[in-house]
């Protein structure tokens, strides 16, 4: 956004104001609170970094953690003709590095991969480890479904608020990410989608358990639901060596992520950590932090860590029965003093007023119970109805500028007023909201809240755009592994109300090379999606395309007019009108 002149200028013109309409506004230390200790949390979450020092780091004879790598770990079981790889790093080009760590180690071939979930932290590396071969991959048997759903219709939001929670425009904007909590940071520069996609499909798969020797080790792989419904746990019962996945990793479990996620159900994920402990495993490997060896030392982090889940679950629910909103509860709900200062649980990932507020709405959903909220004032009216009983943005600003050192919150909350009230003064407010960010940032040991808060602050400032990756061929070729289906809705879920108003028509859409048909019926504005059974009727507008061409097309890698001409696209029954095609195709576009 321009700046129409400088924040100095004008907040002396503000004062100005506020001075000759008598609300004169200082400090008001007296109501302050303490002030934060910033240089003590952010010296805490530098500290953290040690726990990703790159190493490979032999756990027992034959069982190495790549750590520092990428944002996760790979571990490497060795066996007698060849090693089994769990888990692969979000990238090709972070997972050759560890590639070549391990060729270090033994040059011994992958003879099996295993995810240990569907997250793509850990799924994106695999065909560097497979260099080509056939390599089985193990898996729960809902990953791939969990998988598919990468390329749903939320792609385009998780995929902003992701680069926003890891910190990946920092750089761009002059800032530095300091760690991301569960790993040095993550392995994707936005946009750059070279050596990115190396997913491999899951060729064995298992629902609760399953008992298998590869390379003559014994590995047991236990459904363990907890961060995700698809969480496996990997077991080497003579080695009592337990490699958790994401369900134990030395930060306060993301029990809700700011990026964006359904409800975790946290009681499952307890429960599954508190499975863990029946083990009595020697070694704790996770999938992100350091290995940790010694069985007390194990059942201590797994009683404390399912113990926490518990404590903020129980509470939050108590709290949920007295009728308390959600927004208090996560300002009142601590953990007890052992947990709280438990080092497997301090706030390096998730956090408990993040996890009370979303055990809260994961329970009862949005409404809390207050009338006045059932159908609200529209944020922009309340906005600027606050400000005028404020006294105007003049007298709100001029407060955000005062309490921008002692209480940045609040001095962010007044800022979002003047925002939303969308008037003149907004770049003034968005500079100051900058600022209250990043102090903000300095006084968190969050890595995810203080990334957040950077690159908001870098969007205020107008010095990064946080947007989902283009469509890069790379992009478009991993996407074209999967069904069609899901571009079908991603197209329902771009349709143009306005431009759809009164028409009422069906397409029927013929894919070859998946063999599968579908018709799209645009009529009450929306674009109803039927999967179909039979051979459609000669009546019908019939398109046929491979899904692997059409996905070109959606993605503006081709123009519908020349794969109209060449053939690539045809059309048939009904009137076959090729020109009513590309004006049903219009409703879709995001351009116009
Ligand atoms: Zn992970």
């Amino acid at each position: 956004m321009a700046k129409a002149f400088t924040t100095v200028t004008w907040l002396s013109a503000a004062r100005v104001l506020a001075v000759l309409s008598g609300l004169v506004v200082t400090g008001c230390a007296e109501d302050l609170p303490p002030a934060a200790a910033p240089a003590a949390a952010s010296e805490a979450l530098t500290a953290h970094s040690a726990e990703f020092r790159k190493s490979i780091v032999e756990v027992v004879p034959g069982v190495h953690v790549a750590i520092g790598y990428a944002l996760a770990n790979v571990i490497m079981i060795e066996g007698d003709d060849g090693v089994i790889i769990v888990d692969t790093t979000e990238s090709l080009a972070a997972a050759r590095e560890v590639v070549a760590a391990f060729d270090l180690v033994t040059d011994k071939p992958v003879v099996a991969i295993i995810y240990t979930h569907n997250h793509t932290d850990h799924i994106f590396g695999a065909a560097a480890f497979a260099q080509g071969r056939d390599v089985p991959v193990y898996a729960h048997a809902t990953t791939w479904s969990h998988i598919e759903r990468i390329m749903n219709v939320l792609r385009p939001v998780i995929e902003t608020r992701s680069f926003r929670m890891f910190g990946n425009y920092l750089a761009a904007g002059g800032e530095a990410v300091i760690n991301d909590g569960i790993g040095p940071a993550l392995a994707h520069s936005p946009g750059v989608d070279r050596d990115l996609f190396g997913l491999l499909q899951p060729t064995h798969t298992f629902q609760d358990r399953l008992d298998v020797t590869i390379a003559g080790r014994r590995l047991v792989l236990i459904h363990a639901p907890g961060e995700t419904d698809d969480q496996i746990l990997v077991w080497l019962p003579e080695e009592r060596v337990l490699l958790p996945g994401d369900n134990v990793y030395k930060a306060f479990p993301n029990l809700y992520t700011i990026r964006g996620t359904r409800y975790r159900d946290v009681m499952q994920w307890a429960e599954s950590v508190r499975a863990m402990r029946g083990l009595g495993a020697e070694h704790l490997v996770p999938s992100h932090t350091r290995p940790v060896s010694g069985a007390a030392a194990i059942d201590d982090i797994l009683e404390a860590y399912s113990d926490a889940i518990q404590y903020v679950h129980d509470q939050t629910v108590r709290g949920i029965n007295q009728g308390v909103d959600a927004l208090t509860l996560a300002a009142s709900i601590e953990l007890p003093p052992e947990l709280a200062a438990h080092p497997w649980l301090q706030p390096f990932y998730g956090t408990v007023p993040w996890s009370v507020r979303a055990i809260h709405s994961g329970y009862l959903g949005w409404f809390d119970g207050n009338s006045s909220n059932l159908f609200p004032t529209p944020a922009t009216t309340r906005a600027q109805r606050l400000l005028d009983l404020a006294g105007g943005e003049a007298v709100v600003l001029a407060e955000v500028e005062a309490r921008l050192a002692a209480d940045p919150q609040w001095a962010a909350e007044l800022a979002d007023l003047v925002l939303a009230a969308n008037r003149d003064s907004v770049p003034i407010a968005a500079e100051l909201k900058a600022q209250a960010l990043r102090t903000l940032a300095s006084g968190t040991p969050n890595p995810n809240a203080r990334n957040w808060y950077l690159t908001e602050a870098l969007e205020l400032e107008d010095k990064v755009k946080v947007a989902p990756s283009p469509l890069t061929a790379e992009r478009v070729e991993f996407a074209r592994g999967f069904p069609v289906a899901g571009v079908l809705q991603t197209m329902a879920v771009s349709l143009d109300p306005a431009r759809s108003a009164g028409i009422d028509q069906r397409v029927v859409f013929v894919f070859p090379d998946q063999g599968v048909r579908y018709a799209i019926h645009v009529r009450n504005q929306l674009a109803a999606i039927e999967r179909l059974s039979g051979v459609p009727g000669e009546d019908q507008l019939t398109v046929t395309v491979d899904a692997s061409d059409w996905l070109d097309l959606v993605s503006g890698q081709r123009g519908f007019p020349l794969a109209l001409a060449d053939g690539t696209l045809q059309v048939s029954g009904g009137l076959a009108d090729k020109g009513a095609l590309l004006q049903f195709l219009a409703l879709f576009r995001q351009d116009q």
